[in-house]
């Protein structure tokens, strides 16, 4: 029987990276073990008000489908938030993770997970469901001349530990779009990496236009787009229609929307896109 990949979590160290972004190292049961790979999601739980920690479900029988079906039937006022989020780094030797949360909207509109990291301290504990085999993802960026990295503040994470791991030489261009230059971060990379800064305009059209700009280096193209569901709609379409790249050489996810929750359910366009990820899913990494 394997185990739900499920732990509680406690912050150990948190640090203001930029303006808009806060980075929590985590120690917990299970980050001995913990596989790792780059662009690694998992999903924290977040108290509810009056919890010191979020109330977990029994995991007793170690079957992740049941697990999350008694997680649903907790009481909705008890039952903890859940948030997608990227693994930025592991430190295998002191068995910490570290999470890079973006701080976006204000108390009104803030959602759980940001109001808890605007205010959370050492000792405050979490849940993670993962990291889990199934989302395991190889991505074929040796596949191609060149990768393009595009997407907003919440990509930044995951498109860090991208390029930490490309191989030497790998030639790469990303485009991110921040609130404001004091948002700019930079990576320690062995890639040829261009970096182009966008700063948002409030409209959603600064990352579009910027990514429609660029001039591409010559050859293939792998093409990695995170961030607001509109907008990475909006990049891909321009990449297939426009640069005439294809389907298969773009690995998008849309990682919130726009004046809907991550608890809200998916609408149409999200369905459609799901399948189409599920299709065209590689095989997890060993
Ligand atoms: C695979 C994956 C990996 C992710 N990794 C990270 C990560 O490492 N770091 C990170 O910060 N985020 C990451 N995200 C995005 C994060 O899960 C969402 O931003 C999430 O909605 C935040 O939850 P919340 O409780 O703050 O807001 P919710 O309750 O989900 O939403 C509340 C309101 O806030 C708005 N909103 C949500 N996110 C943003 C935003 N970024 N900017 C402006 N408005 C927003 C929503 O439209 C809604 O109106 C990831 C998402 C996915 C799918």
């Amino acid at each position: 029987m394997t185990a739900v990949p499920v732990a509680l979590i406690q912050v150990t160290d948190v640090r203001r990276l930029t303006p808009h972004m806060v980075r929590f190292t985590f120690a917990g049961d299970g980050l001995d073990d913990f596989p790792t790979w780059p662009d690694q999601q998992l999903k924290l739980l977040f108290p509810r008000p009056g919890q010191r920690a979020p109330r977990l479900p029994d995991a007793a029988d170690g079957d992740a489908m049941r697990w999350y079906q008694a997680y649903l039937a907790l009481p909705e006022d008890e039952r903890p938030w859940m948030r997608s989020y990227t693994v930025r780094s592991h430190d295998p030797v002191r068995h910490r993770i570290t999470v890079d949360f973006v701080l976006h909207g204000t108390t009104e509109t803030a959602g759980p997970a940001t109001r808890w990291a605007a205010s959370a301290a050492v000792g405050d504990t979490l849940a993670r469901y993962g990291p889990a085999a199934e989302y395991a993802r190889a991505l074929p960026l040796d596949r191609a001349d060149w990768v393009l990295l595009a997407g907003d503040a919440t990509a930044l994470p995951a498109l860090g530990s991208l390029v930490e791991a490309l191989p030497a030489g790998t030639r790469a261009l990303a485009c991110v779009e921040v609130p404001g230059p004091a948002d700019e971060q930079r990576f320690t990379t062995r890639a040829d990496l261009t970096m182009r800064w966008v700063h948002t305009d409030g409209r959603g059209d600064a990352l579009p236009a910027a990514v429609r700009a660029l001039t591409f280096p010559p050859g293939t193209v792998f093409a990695w787009l995170a961030g607001e569901a509109g907008t990475v709609r909006a990049l891909r379409r321009h990449l297939v229609g426009e640069r005439g790249i294809e389907k298969q050489q773009i690995d998008f996810s849309g990682y919130w929307r726009r004046s809907l929750t991550q608890d809200d359910a998916p609408t149409e366009e999200d369905l459609a896109e799901a399948r189409e990820r599920l299709a065209a899913a590689r095989p997890p990494q060993g």
